[in-house]
């Protein structure tokens, strides 16, 4: 089994303090002890930690057991930045933890978890686990001879022994309940004030143990601005096919981190680098070639207004990049249908079904966008159809908002024509009866008038009013 032995981690120059109890030899001799940094040689204070993460740390310390922050709330807290959530690491069993806790449940087959819930906030609760020995491991440990990959992991064990299966050092500190310190088994401290990404242990092994944490190292590397070690960045693009056998669930959270967190376009970038970003998205992929003319300035535009939106609070959906990533390979296809003798309308409805379905098979987009996503792209049809009740009716979708953004985008990209892009614009300033004048309706009946009701106007650049709109 490769690199599951401590054998085959990189070793580090340790200033040495003992953790506050004993280790057996067999692992003291494998596995360094901490540094271990007291709370007055550090910035992290109890001030800025959940007091939902706290309680949980602090009843776990009071029932007799190790409690510990760690991952990313830690490496955040450390940067001065705010966690997204707080992770606890525990030598509790998972069933220890749901006793504990009357507001807790088990989760996950791969990893066995206790989530806490507060309301709205989950505490996510982990047992360390243990390397193992070989027999233990065969049992609950598998490791696919094809590929590498892990494929079950829940064997528990010491934080010795846990820290040693996180993916980077920066994720893996430990900020202990007890007296407040820091535990750095594997230099993360330095590595966090370097703004090194450094992954710990044999790269290539590990990221064969889990292909996601190629992505993660492109999304660490976005989100905090941190250079990744020259290893890693070496051997990621030779192994970034393996990304290929990624469960396409999982590749949908990792497309929601990636993307969905205000660094969409550092994401993108980073995974255009190290050749990820093919694996996530072939056709787009292969539609954008190098991606440094008009059809990269296109994507890069949607990324960057949709890290705008994050920054200002405003609400992001992921169907509209998703569809702003389909879309170029959409309607290359629907030319082509239509070149056949399709016509242009069934050609694109055809094209956008189709590249929905072969994106969904490797990411798993829920229907709940990738239905919207399909019609958006779908409808961008109906802008060249500017008389006439449909054109209102057009106006007056739900729809109309999310593939108006996208026109905008395309337009911009000089993929749509501008002046047409305008004309919708001005559309959306006029009242009901000049946008009636300007399609060459009559008056509004009563029933042109009932179906106008809901929102009334919607104009340029206001806010969505549902959620699965999102204007760029
Ligand atoms: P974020 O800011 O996105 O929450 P995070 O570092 O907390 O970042 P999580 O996905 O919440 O990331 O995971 C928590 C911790 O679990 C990580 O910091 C890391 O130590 C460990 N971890 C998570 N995923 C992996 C993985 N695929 N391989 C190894 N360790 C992992
Ligand atoms: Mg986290």
């Amino acid at each position: 089994m490769p690199g599951l032995r401590a054998g085959c981690y990189y070793r580090y120059a340790w200033q040495s303090h003992k953790p506050g109890f004993l280790l057996t030899d067999s692992i003291q001799a494998d596995h360094p002890a901490p540094q271990i940094i007291p709370r007055s040689e550090h910035n992290i204070s109890r001030a800025d930690i959940s007091r939902h993460a706290l309680k949980v740390l602090y009843r776990l310390k009071d029932a007799g057991y190790q409690a510990f922050l760690v991952g990313g709330s830690v490496r955040d807290l450390l940067l001065g930045r705010h966690p997204k959530d707080f992770d606890v690491a525990t030598d509790a069993h998972p069933e220890d933890v749901r006793a504990l806790f009357g507001n807790s449940r088990l989760i996950g087959r791969r990893f066995r978890l206790a989530h806490v819930r507060f309301g709205s906030e989950i505490i996510e609760v982990a047992t360390f686990r243990g390397l193992g020995t070989e027999e233990v491991a065969s049992e609950h440990r598998e490791v696919s001879a094809e590929t590498g990959r892990l494929i079950r992991d829940n064997v528990y064990g010491s934080i010795e022994e846990d820290v040693w299966r996180r993916d980077f050092t920066a994720n893996a500190l430990y900020y202990n309940i007890a007296d407040f310190s820091i535990w750095d088994f594997t230099g993360g401290v330095a590595d966090i004030q370097a703004r090194r990404l450094r992954i710990i242990g044999d790269p290539e092994t590990r990221f064969r143990e889990d292909p996601v944490r190629m992505l993660r190292a492109a999304r660490f590397a976005a989100k905090l601005g941190f250079e990744l070690d020259p290893a890693s960045a070496r051997i990621i693009p030779q192994l970034a096919s393996l990304i290929d056998g990624v469960p396409p669930a999982r590749l949908f959270d990792e497309f929601m981190k990636l993307f969905q967190s205000g660094h969409a376009l550092q994401s993108y970038r980073q995974l255009r680098q190290y050749g990820l970003f093919e694996h996530l998205f072939p056709t787009t992929a292969a539609w954008l070639g190098p991606g440094t003319d008009a059809r990269g300035r296109f994507l890069e535009a949607a990324l960057a207004s949709t890290d705008a939106r994050v920054a200002a609070d405003r609400p992001v959906t992921p169907m509209f990049l998703l569809g702003v990533f389909l879309w170029g390979p959409v309607a290359d296809r629907a030319a082509a249908q239509a070149a056949q003798g399709m016509s242009d309308f069934q050609a694109l409805a055809v094209a956008a079904a189709d590249l929905t379905r072969e994106q969904t098979e490797r990411i798993a987009v829920p229907r709940r966008f990738s239905i919207p996503m399909r019609e958006m792209l779908q409808l961008q049809i109906r802008f060249d159809k500017t008389r006439g009740a449909r054109a209102l009716a057009f106006l007056e979708s739900k729809r109309f908002r999310a593939a108006y953004d996208l026109l905008l985008l395309r337009a911009a990209a000089g993929n749509a024509d501008a002046g047409l892009a305008q004309w919708w614009t001005t559309l959306q300033g006029l009242s009901p009866e000049e946008q009636r004048r300007e399609l060459g309706l009559g008056r509004a009946g009563p029933a042109g008038r009932r179906r106008r009701g809901r929102g009334g106007r919607r104009g340029h650049g206001a806010d969505s009013v549902e959620g699965d709109r999102q204007p760029a």
